[in-house]
Formats: structure tokens, C-alpha cells, sequence
């Protein structure tokens, strides 16, 4: 069968685990040449789809490769194999996402690598908490539930002047909102599953670096352990990322739409929205983040400051959804008392600001007044 005839303006889903070599020369040419131009060879190591996916994050980061995973959790654990061994350490904002905080403290501590966790005000002054092992420092540019701002260049700076390896979460951003390369980070990471992939439909994960060295431990990392992206789900987080600025822009617009609107709302007793100005992170979020946005990402506290309100909310809202995940381009609610804060006591949570009556909501793309509409019924 010949295809050389045939060009496809879509590059197709390379379902295959592996490919053919016309002779043991070329077989000899894979092995041999870096970068293997144009040659693949089995799919656990990198298939065409993948390289596409990694490619576009590439670009838009600013960075000169990485690796796609099999979810974003693939690519944490990807990021810090490739970066420390046992007997190192890890230093994170105590505000961190619970998978993260599930991977390195559970799993990773059991290999001998150590998490410590300072909240993020303190993090910035790294010479008093770092260790004499600590090899690398992830942060978040917005926090879950809260929606914390992150000093960036300021966190990457210190990184520098101690010699620490800086990983950021973009999930919450995307590079529409954030290029943590540019500040100086050393790798940026997202749960493709989120805003790059955008609609709910496939788990994927991307680390992007610019460091030759790094790049390379990433995909042998991924290689080895069997991280790899599938050549379908690269695929389908390809189709999504094309239209990843128009979906930025409509998220943010209507975020702050609902935003405003929450605020005024007398069964809202505080809106948590860094395009808010009484968010306390809204200088911070107006200097760092880029195009004018600040995302699809928002949470509340009911005024009624008990689950039982709160379940009376996720019961008679239609447009937001109870799904513990977000960024999708339909809207839907997460209660993070229940799903990614259920570990902590009630008094842990308390100390974060995680009371009972606090909502997250990922706001999509819908008509705007629709997404009003539903919240005033829901909250009347
Ligand atoms: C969802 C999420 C992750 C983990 O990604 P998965 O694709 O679920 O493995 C990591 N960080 C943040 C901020 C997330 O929201």
C-alpha cells in the first residue's frame, strides 16, 4: 500500500505500539542519530502524536521540549524522578493540590524522597527553609480552592540564588494566562486534562523544559516507567489546545461575569476571583498574568456556611454540575470539603478557609446570562 500520495491537513491518530525500518541501517539510524529525525520506533518511547502534543506546549511555553504523560500526576512524578533520587527533597506551599500531595508524600516518600510543605507567604524566604538535600521547590500559579496568587518571578529568583530546581503547576493558567519559563522557572508542568485538553473527555499530562539535560531524563523517565501519553489521547489534547486561546479568553470573561454577579449577591458572603479587585492576590494577578485574563477558575462562600446549604445549591443549580475536576467548556461545581480537602480534619480545613459552605466553581464557555440566570435560581 503506498500513502506517500496522500497529505492529510489533520496529522492522523498513529494507532500503532510500533513501527516499521526498511533495513537494519536505518533500524542502526534510530538508535544512533539524536533526535531520530522523522524515524519512530516503538511507542512506549514516542510516537508521532505526542511529539505533536509536546511541540505546541513547547511553543506556546517558550520552552525547547518535554514529555506528554498518561495523566498529569504522570508528569509530577516524571518531573521529580527526573530531578532528585533518594535522599533528596521536595519544599511545596502547604495550599498544594491534594493529588500532588498524595504522590509525594504517600509514594515518593516510601522511595526516600522527602515533601515538606510551608504555606506560600513563607515559601519566598527559601534560604530559611530549604535543606541542605533540597532539590527542587514546586509551586502552583493559583491555588485550590482559594485561589492564591503566586509571585513567580520572586519565587524563581530565590530558587536561583539557592541553586534549586523550580517546577510550576500551570494547570489553573495555561500559557494564555502564564509563561513560568520566562520568569525563570526551570520546568513548567500541566494537567493536560485541564485547560490544554479543555473538554473533559481525556487525562494527559505535559512537562516542558528548556534545559537539553533535563529534557532528555524527562523522556527516559517517561520511557521507563511507561508514562507515555497514548497516541489517541495526544491526539484528542491536540484538538483541544487549537482552540485553546479563543477558550481562555471566553473563561475569563465569563468568570468575571459570575464573579461580579456573586459578589452583589446576598447569599454570597465572599467571592474568591483574582480578577476581583478585593481579592487580596488582584495586584499581583493584574502585574503577573498575561492578555488581560485571570481564568475560568472561582470560589464562594455561601453566606449560609453549612454543607446543608451547600448541597441545597449543588441540587438546584443545572449549569454547574457536582464534578470533581474542571476547566471543561461546560461549567461544573466541586465541593472541595468532600473531594480534594476530605483527607484534612475539619479543623485543618478550617485554617485554610475551607469552611463548609465554600463552592468551587470552573466556569466554561457558555452564553454568560445563561450561567447568571442558573446561579440566581439556584442561590434565591
Ligand atoms: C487535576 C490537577 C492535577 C493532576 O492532574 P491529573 O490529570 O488529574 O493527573 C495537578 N495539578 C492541578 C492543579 C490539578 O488541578
Amino acid at each position: 500500500m503506498d500513502l506517500t500520495s496522500i497529505h492529510p491537513k489533520v496529522t492522523p491518530i498513529y494507532q500503532t505500539s510500533v513501527f516499521k525500518f526498511s533495513s537494519l541501517a536505518e533500524l542502526e539510524d534510530y538508535y544512533t542519530t539524536p533526535g531520530r529525525k522523522g524515524l519512530y520506533g516503538y511507542s512506549r518511547s514516542e510516537h508521532p502524536n505526542s511529539d505533536e502534543l509536546v511541540a505546541e506546549v513547547a511553543r506556546l511555553e517558550g520552552a525547547a521540549g518535554g514529555v506528554a504523560t498518561g495523566a498529569g500526576l504522570a508528569g509530577l512524578l516524571a518531573a521529580v524522578l527526573a530531578t532528585c533520587q533518594a535522599g533528596d527533597h521536595v519544599l511545596c506551599p502547604a495550599e498544594l493540590y491534594g493529588g500532588s500531595v498524595v504522590l509525594l508524600s504517600q509514594e515518593l516518600s516510601r522511595l526516600g524522597i522527602e515533601t515538606t510543605y510551608v504555606p506560600l507567604a513563607q515559601l519566598y524566604d527559601l534560604a530559611q527553609h530549604r535543606k541542605p538535600n533540597t532539590k527542587l521547590v514546586l509551586a502552583e500559579v493559583l491555588s485550590n480552592p482559594l485561589l492564591t496568587v503566586l509571585d513567580g518571578p520572586r519565587l524563581a529568583q530565590a530558587c536561583r540564588e539557592q541553586g534549586i530546581k523550580l517546577l510550576i503547576d500551570s494547570s489553573f493558567t495555561s500559557p494564555m494566562l502564564t509563561r513560568p519559563l520566562d520568569w525563570g522557572a526551570d520546568m513548567v508542568w500541566h494537567s493536560a486534562t485541564k485547560y490544554l485538553a479543555g473538554h473533559s473527555d481525556v487525562t494527559a499530562g505535559v512537562v516542558v523544559a528548556n534545559d537539553p539535560a533535563l529534557n532528555k531524563r524527562l523522556r527516559q523517565v517517561a520511557t521507563n516507567l511507561g508514562l507515555m501519553l497514548a497516541p489517541l489521547d495526544s491526539w484528542l489534547a491536540v484538538r483541544g489546545l487549537k482552540t485553546l486561546r479563543l477558550r481562555m479568553r471566553q473563561h475569563s470573561e465569563n468568570a468575571l461575569a459570575v464573579a461580579r454577579f456573586l459578589a452583589k449577591h446576598p447569599a454570597v458572603a465572599e467571592v474568591f476571583y483574582p480578577g476581583l479587585e478585593t481579592h487580596p492576590g488582584h495586584d499581583l494577578a493584574e502585574a503577573q498574568l498575561l492578555n488581560g485574563l485571570y481564568g475560568g477558575m472561582l470560589s464562594l462562600r455561601l453566606a449560609n456556611d453549612t454543607v446543608a446549604a451547600a448541597d441545597d445549591f449543588v441540587q438546584r443549580t443545572k449549569l454547574f454540575p457536582l464534578a470533581p475536576s474542571l476547566a471543561g467548556v461546560a461549567s461544573s461545581c466541586s465541593y472541595p470539603t468532600a473531594t480534594s480537602h476530605r483527607g484534612l480534619s475539619e479543623e485543618q480545613r478550617q485554617d485554610l478557609g475551607i469552611t463548609p459552605g465554600v463552592l468551587r466553581l470552573s466556569v466554561g464557555i457558555e452564553e454568560p446570562a445563561e450561567l447568571l440566570a442558573d446561579l440566581g435560581q439556584a442561590l434565591d
